[in-house]
């Protein structure tokens, strides 16, 4: 043991084949020596680290990783819940009531940072059942999804849709209402009905809101903000070698990234919820926030879990076009086309004469395609929506968010064009789930826009995501209450190993990968596709997904590593299933491939 010369530092430290420990105010840190050039003299090297540690207090310094040696914790939830949106929530609150055990709610950020809390246009119900009924609803979504939804997944969601509102006002959600006590209801494109109920513009906020304010007065219900789900535990860390074809695959849990000690935990389960969200932040612009990075997608095809329909991107054609601002981007609502607005190349020359009779007016997919072509033709990167020609006092008084939100980055929308363009919005496909909720993975349910339940096909009916997330995780709390019992903790699942990794001191490295693969996506998995760009995109996103697992076996785990690595995985995927598509269906549009031509064959 040593003891430094200067009185004023209380500090030992013991030094043993290139690892210091040093106790301090109480606990031990170990301090690993990363590239100290052969025979430092131990006194200075011994000094280095004494200043290090007590300048940069725990942080990386040059030469060393100091880090504490605390252990890593293994607990226990029969319930064990991870994403907080309107999915992974609703779920919680259900299984809560039926007392069966302890839930834990586990999210990566804050509980409000979600998908769910963005949504603006509504949640999509049958409720006025003097004009509106079950059959509409069911053949507008088959119409929507080009007739390759699911119809039993169709039927479940519309039926029940009725009894999710109502326990979305039951836990305290507001939905806009008429003079006469009536939800004001609004109709969108795609529904045959005025059936979408809504709060103001702000839906998902207040679904969030109300959701959140429920589980966190629910004492039953843990909520543990800023832990990152980095695996769910199946056999192969058991030791079993697992495959796709390998039948009864179960999910014990997952391991999950403690955000104060730096350290995957071990997190058992009797049963796993995956409600990780979308994907729409592995493009390059995306109307969702940073958190959707398809993580759930990811760790349930890597334990070997079915993945399906993830050629199904959906796009929205208009969001604001500012490069500091992409994920997300500020969404220009659709309303503002059928306000009169006019998309022109930045020249001032129209372009939608060209694609469609309806012009700026044409359904979303059209919209999106077309000006994505124009910028293809062109090199742009975005194209206009031009408002000018409106009264100003009007248009402000429509469109006052918008109208700030576009002054503030110096356009005054009145007399300047509006700089948009398309960005990914919604993945309809996802981790496959049966009319329960339960993945391919025993003991794994998957809900919201992580999972496929069928409902959407080849396309989104507008507001029917927010309504599916409520719908299936009724169906799945109900099952995995009755099943809850017959399952064990697996109490033989080992610690995250994570010996011989250091702590990755080239943040840069991931940084330029998760650009590239937004590039990759953007550019060859868009909206407009062929083989040769698909192609290109895969072999792109190889080479990506060698280097990072290369470095991820190096490096101790960080959010941003493992997000990355999800989002090549994601990448992968919709890419691998666009390929597998030989036709253009629903929102998969490629240049290659005839429109329905699997139906001919
Ligand atoms: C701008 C916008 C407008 C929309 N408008 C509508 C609309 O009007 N109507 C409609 O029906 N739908 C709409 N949608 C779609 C809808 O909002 C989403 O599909 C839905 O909210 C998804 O809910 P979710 O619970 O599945 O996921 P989310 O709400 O996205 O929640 C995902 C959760 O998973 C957590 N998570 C993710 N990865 C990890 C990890 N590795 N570890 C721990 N936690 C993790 C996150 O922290 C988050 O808590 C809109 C979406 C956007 C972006």
């Amino acid at each position: 043991m040593k003891t430094s010369s200067d009185p004023r530092r209380r500090v030992a430290c013991y030094w043993a084949m290139g690892t210091a420990w040093l106790p301090f105010q109480g606990e031990i840190y170990k301090l690993s020596c990363v590239r100290v050039p052969p025979n430092t003299p131990f006194d200075s090297l011994f000094l280095i680290i004494i200043n290090e540690f007590e300048n940069k207090c725990l942080t990386l310094c040059r030469n060393f990783t100091i880090e504490p040696t605390c252990r890593v914790m293994t607990r226990k939830f029969d319930f064990l819940i991870i994403g907080s949106g309107v999915a992974g929530m609703s779920y919680a609150l259900k299984v809560a009531r039926a007392k069966k055990g302890k839930i834990a709610i586990v999210c990566k950020t804050t509980l409000e940072e979600a998908n769910t809390a963005k949504a603006q246009g509504g949640i999509a119900s049958v409720t006025n059942l003097l004009v509106d009924n079950f059959e509409k609803h069911i053949e507008d979504t088959m119409i929507a999804g080009d007739f390759i939804s699911d119809r039993e997944a169709v039927e479940q969601v519309v039926r029940n849709a009725p009894d999710g509102i109502r326990e979305l006002v039951q836990w305290g959600v507001n939905f806009d209402k008429n003079d006469d006590g009536k939800f004001d209801l609004h109709k969108e494109g795609g529904h045959s009905e005025f059936r979408i109920l809504h709060h103001a513009d702000d839906t998902g906020a207040e679904i969030q809101r109300g959701l959140m304010a429920a589980v966190r007065s629910n004492p039953d219900i843990e909520v543990l903000e800023h832990h990152f789900a980095v695996e769910i535990i199946t056999q192969h860390h058991l030791g079993v070698r697992v495959t796709r074809r390998t039948p009864d695959i179960e999910c014990y849990g997952a391991y999950i990234l403690n955000p104060e000690t730096g350290k995957v935990d071990t997190y058992l389960s009797r049963v796993t919820i995956m409600a990780t969200g979308g994907t729409g932040a592995i493009y390059a612009t995306t109307s969702n926030p940073n958190i959707a990075t398809g993580d759930g997608i990811a760790m349930v095809y890597r334990a070997k879990g079915k993945v399906q329909d993830m050629e199904f991107v959906q796009f929205h054609p208009t969001v604001l076009f500012n490069p500091k601002e992409t994920h997300p981007a500020y969404l220009i609502t659709e309303a503002m086309r059928g306000y009169g607005g006019i998309l022109r190349l930045p020249n001032g020359e129209e372009f939608m004469q060209k694609y469609d009779e309806r012009l700026s007016l044409a359904p979303r997919d059209i919209v999106a395609r077309a000006i994505d072509k124009e910028m293809k033709i062109h090199g742009l990167d975005h194209v206009c929506l031009d408002v000018t020609h409106k009264d100003p006092e009007e248009t402000k008084h429509h469109f006052p968010n918008i109208y700030a939100k576009c002054l503030s980055i110096g356009i005054d929308i009145t007399k300047e064009y509006i700089p948009v363009c398309p960005s990914a919005h919604y993945m309809c496909g996802g981790i496959k789930v049966n009319l329960d909720g339960q993945s391919s993975i025993r003991r794994l349910y998957a809900l919201g826009e992580c999972s496929c339940t069928g409902l959407h096909g080849g396309n989104r009916l507008a507001s029917n995501s927010l309504i599916e997330a409520v719908v299936y995780a009724d169906a799945a709390a109900k099952h995995s209450i009755e099943e809850v019992d017959q399952y064990e903790f697996n109490e033989d699942v080992p610690e995250w190993n994570d010996e011989g990794t250091m702590t990755n001191e080239e943040k840069v490295l991931i940084a330029q990968d998760v650009k590239e693969v937004g590039q990759i996506m953007s550019t060859y998995v868009g909206i407009v596709r062929s083989d040769l760009r698909l192609h290109r995109a895969w072999e792109r996103l190889d080479l990506l997904y060698e280097e990072t697992e290369h470095l991820f076996k190096r490096v101790k785990p960080t959010r941003d590593i493992c997000e990355l690595r999800n989002m090549i995985n994601v990448g992968y995927l919709i890419t691998r299933q666009a390929l597998e598509r030989k036709e253009s269906r629903g929102l998969h549009f490629t240049v290659d491939y005839a429109p329905h031509a699997l139906d001919k064959k």
